[in-house]
């Protein structure tokens, strides 16, 4: 589903991601951690195309990702994003953030399309909150619309960056619960979070980066009790 040869970035003289090697199955999960700089944000982005990469190669569900245009949107339609600060359009309410991408990029019928966002609402558990706007919810809540929001483009991969460390903790559970959910469902996700519990109940393999290299990669039974490389065992112990 996701291919990632040789991946190179450089911010100016700064190698933000040094040789990126990654292959993602159809359904599975991957969970990225590691040290503040490590170039996670930066890889996640670049798989949507958020930022450019200058050398090697991503293939999305058979789809290069270079500078056509036409490749970009193609990838953008199947490839849903939840950031740390949700990113909702405070103007709009909940359920009119939800329709506008599949109204304006899909071309999904206004009444399909509040149809699919509010099944996508209930499954996030709020679809009483259809009519209200972001700056009425909590974070907790606002962080579940965005998911909605993502999953309304009926996306083949999700990716997450942080997307519960700006929640309050009695927040965090609630969007845990809710990717919890969509894992069991067989969605193809990549997050980046340093929440380890949810690592080891539902990361198929947890990948560990510093200094825009992948350091290691393991399935979470190996991950967390016998990481290889120093630098992993380092950061573990950091925090667990
Ligand atoms: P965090 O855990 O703090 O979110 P991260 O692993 O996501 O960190 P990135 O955001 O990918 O790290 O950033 C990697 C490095 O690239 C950092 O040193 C950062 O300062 C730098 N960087 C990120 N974006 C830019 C940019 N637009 N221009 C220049 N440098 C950048
Ligand atoms: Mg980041």
């Amino acid at each position: 589903m996701i291919q990632v040869n040789d991946l190179n970035k450089w911010f100016g003289d700064f190698h933000v991601l040094n040789s990126i090697n990654l292959d993602v199955q159809k359904g599975e999960r991957i969970v990225i951690c590691g040290p503040s700089g490590s170039g996670k944000s930066t890889l996640i982005r670049c798989l949507n195309h958020l930022e450019a990469h200058q050398r090697g190669q991503i293939i999305i569900d058979g789809v290069e990702l270079n500078e056509d245009v036409k490749n970009i949107e193609a990838i953008r339609r199947e490839v849903g994003m939840v950031f740390q600060q949700f990113n909702l359009f405070p103007h709009l309410s909940v359920l009119e953030n939800c329709l506008l991408a599949p109204i304006w990029v899909r071309k999904t019928p206004r009444r399909e399309a509040i149809e699919m966002a509010m099944h996508y609402l209930e499954r996030v558990r709020i679809p009483e909150q259809a009519d209200k706007y972001p700056g009425q919810l909590s974070g907790g809540q606002q962080q579940r619309v965005a998911i909605a929001r993502a999953l309304c483009m009926q996306p083949k991969i999700m990716l997450f960056d942080e997307p519960t460390s700006a929640l309050d903790p009695e927040m965090i559970k609630e969007v845990l619960d809710v990717m919890v959910e969509l894992a069991s469902s067989g969605m193809t996700m990549l997050c980046v979070t340093h929440e380890m519990g949810f690592a080891k109940t539902v990361a198929d393999r947890v990948i560990f980066m510093d200094d825009g290299q992948i350091v290691e990669a393991a399935p979470p039974r190996d991950f967390f009790t016998r990481p290889e490389q120093p630098r992993t065992r380092e950061f573990l112990e950091q925090i667990l």
